[in-house]
């Protein structure tokens, strides 16, 4: 953690600042090791300081040792703030724009300080991970993979999307999962066809494609994976698609390694499916990091400026989707390394069938 604060400290004193104000849970999280979002924490050059109000003040003192402690309650937690930037004499302030309400922006901008926008350095910071963090993504992945192999065992044509849903988070929360890194996706038949299918009381039917994504979460660190299953049989149109959709993964996955664009990995899967005639039917892009949020940078899209090393996390999750059918999508999140990638992931893909 003090390595953490002093890589902060170093980025405010590039970009001019004396001081960071932390107000999203996360960042909260990975500099102090606090892991409520009731908090707020303050970098200066001199002072590391977690505000939290009495119901943490515990909690707090465990995790957070590097920090010192100022207990406060709601309405005195800006006048507190306020003391501790006037005694560290500070005058520009990086904060998240991306985790604050206007109503606090206004109470911050009446300090006599000024205010700088600093998400996008504060998520610069997070985009390499360290071994440690590794491990904790490493572990989430392997329940995760254990707890996909459970759930083809325990569903079968009949039960709802949402039955499906029920037994995945039960099956990943016993084997160790802290919680769901989001809510899973499972998307059956014409449902799979929406990226983000809510699931509902669809039952699953024979000759359905089944797209289920989701993640389980270790030290607050989210794995990401998709598979996608058929209903005890399908069609060969439906295994052709999938293995249209599971070349593009493979070509892409193989791209991976430190120095690629998240552009240029985009390009590779989406060129693919493009090429066998399904490239108006793969309108995401191709991938996200994933760490303590389950969206992180970089990003391998069309649109992505970021340039892929290592130590980044990346998905790597083309998906064809053909509107009243069914969605073909296979995830795996990999670290990037100097020469390829790590893959998180071991679940099989070959075309499973459920009964
Ligand atoms: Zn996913
Ligand atoms: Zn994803």
């Amino acid at each position: 953690m003090k390595r953490r604060v002093e890589r902060l400290r170093a980025a405010a004193a590039e970009a001019g600042l004396d001081a960071v104000l932390l107000t999203s849970g996360v960042n909260i999280r990975y500099v102090s090791g606090f892991t409520s979002s009731d908090a707020v924490t303050l970098v200066t050059e001199r002072e590391c300081i977690l505000f939290t109000d009495f119901r943490y003040t515990i909690q707090a003192k465990e995790q957070s040792p590097d920090f010192a402690l100022c207990e406060i309650r709601p309405e005195t937690l800006r006048d507190r703030i306020q003391e501790a930037l006037a005694r560290n004499r500070c005058r520009r302030c990086g904060f998240e724009q991306l985790h604050m309400t206007v109503a606090e922006f206004q109470e911050y901008r009446a300090m006599p300080v000024e205010f700088v926008p600093f998400s996008d350095e504060i998520a610069r910071l997070r985009r390499i991970k360290t071994p440690e963090e590794i491990e904790s993504l490493r572990k989430a992945q392997s329940i995760a993979d254990a707890a996909y192999e459970k759930l083809l065992q325990t569903i079968h044509s009949g039960m709802t999307e949402r039955q499906v849903v029920a037994e995945l988070n039960y099956i990943s929360g016993i084997l160790g999962s802290e919680g769901p890194s989001f809510d899973p996706i499972v998307g059956s038949g014409p449902n799979g066809a929406m990226c983000h299918a809510v699931p509902g009381e669809r039952r699953l039917q024979r000759g359905d494609l089944v797209v289920v994504d989701f993640g389980c979460t270790i030290d607050g660190y989210h794995s990401d994976m998709t598979r996608t299953f058929g209903v005890i049989e399908v069609d060969d149109a439906a295994r052709r698609v999938y293995d249209i959709v599971l070349e593009a993964q493979q070509r892409a996955l193989a791209a991976v390694k430190a120095g690629i664009g998240g552009r240029e990995v985009d390009a590779v899967a989406r060129d693919y499916i493009a090429s066998q005639g399904y490239g108006e039917h793969f309108g995401h892009g191709l991938g996200h990091g994933f760490g303590l949020e389950i969206h992180e940078a970089p990003r391998a899209a069309m649109t992505s400026h970021d340039i892929l090393e290592p130590g980044m996390t990346i998905t790597i999750e083309p998906g064809i989707y053909l509107e009243g059918n069914y969605g073909v999508r296979i995830e795996d999140c990999c670290v990037v390394t100097e020469n390829g990638k790590i893959n998180l992931v071991g679940s099989p893909k070959e075309l499973l069938m459920i009964s």
